[in-house]
């Protein structure tokens, strides 16, 4: 089976070929799925019915089910989607700066155990497919026009490496959705041979990279996948990203209070993103999560002064606000939510 959302513009007009269907038709079909965005074949009203029976049997639309949306009092809107096998995936939506991002899930669940992150707390329970990552985006259609896309909802993009970037190139293309490569970002929490690979697509799309802590010790701890790939072998993943492809790398770091948040911290982290050129810092407070009552968000003080020593240390650095937090729309906390009420996986 061949999923409609799963098939790159250009790929059309062969796939329909051989399987001894029209090749002409496929202008008309990315006029329905992409100009009209039709979610059932019957919508289609151009092409014959015969042909649509076809289409139906052959490449399937596969649009999510709603199955709960949370708003937020700051005009987030936090979808929880049902796949066809029950699967639940979240997706947020957020207004801001004249700008409307969309935050979409490449797995359900997550299997690189975050210490601070809600998506692991239970482990990894399958990727998603690309049809499914497109349905996410198509999903949020309603809400309003997209105008950036973000990979930083649940899961690892670079362990999805594949249907991750079909996705993608399909979200992105003319003849699709067409949103713009540069609105579109991966967040990666370090799996290493990724950065080879996006460089070598030659394609425009914004990496971010999240760090959490400036030394192996302390990240190894907070982030398993650093005793896979320790800090040397991703710093320099990212220097070779950078050299090949001219693209700028944004460092994540969640501040977490009396954990990773001290001067010296922010001394290590200055002169560890200075190996990389025209790497920049965004800085965010944590944002609470249930299995660590632990974690707490640093002071308003500790922030600054964080903020401080980088910038004096002439790191681009950003202080990012967490939105969207009474909509339970910060990092797997929805979906998290309908698993504990309803027992479902
Ligand atoms: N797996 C990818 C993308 C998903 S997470 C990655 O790790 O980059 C998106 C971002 O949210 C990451 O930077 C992640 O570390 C961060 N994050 C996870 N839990 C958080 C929390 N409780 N508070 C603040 N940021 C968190």
């Amino acid at each position: 089976m061949t999923y409609a959302w799963s098939i790159l513009p250009d790929e059309w007009k062969p796939i329909l070929k051989e399987r001894g269907l029209r090749p002409f038709r496929a202008d008309q079909i990315l006029q329905s799925l992409y100009r009209d965005y039709i979610t059932d074949w019957d919508a289609a009203t151009t092409l014959p019915l015969d042909f649509r029976e076809t289409l139906k049997r052959e490449f399937p639309i596969t649009p999510a089910r709603e199955a709960a949306v949370s708003r937020s009092s700051d005009g987030t809107v936090k979808l929880l989607l049902e796949m066809e096998d029950g699967a639940l995936v979240e997706t947020v939506i957020i207004p801001a700066n004249g700008r409307l991002t969309q935050c979409v899930s490449t797995q359900v669940g997550c299997a690189m155990g975050c210490a601070f992150c809600a998506s692991g707390s239970k482990g990894l329970v399958r990727s998603l497919k690309s049809h499914e990552i497109v349905s996410e985006v198509l999903a949020a259609r309603k809400y309003g026009t997209l105008t950036n896309l973000v990979v930083m909802g649940m899961g690892e993009p670079f362990a999805n490496y594949d249907e991750t970037m079909r996705a993608l190139k399909l979200v992105n293309s003319g003849r699709g959705p067409n949103l713009g490569a540069r609105h579109i970002t991966l967040s990666t929490c370090g799996v290493v041979p990724g950065f080879a690979k996006l460089a070598a697509e030659g394609l425009q799309f914004e990496l971010s990279v999240s760090l959490h802590a400036p030394n192996d010790a302390l990240r190894s701890e907070l982030m398993p996948v650093n005793r896979r790939w320790p800090l040397r072998e991703l710093i320099a993943a990212c220097r070779e990203y950078t050299v090949k492809t001219k693209r700028i790398i944004t460092f994540e770091y969640t501040l977490i209070d009396g954990v990773n948040d001290s001067r010296e911290n922010a001394e290590e982290l200055a002169r560890l993103v200075r190996g990389v050129p025209m790497a920049k810092v965004n800085l965010i407070p944590l944002s609470p999560v249930e299995h660590r009552p632990d974690f707490r968000t640093p002071p308003e003080s500790t922030l600054m002064m964080f903020l401080d020593v980088l910038m004096k240390a002439h790191v681009q650095t950003m202080l990012r606000r967490s939105r969207g937090k009474d909509a339970d729309a910060a990092c797997g906390q929805l979906r998290l939510r309908e698993i504990e009420r309803s027992g479902i996986k």
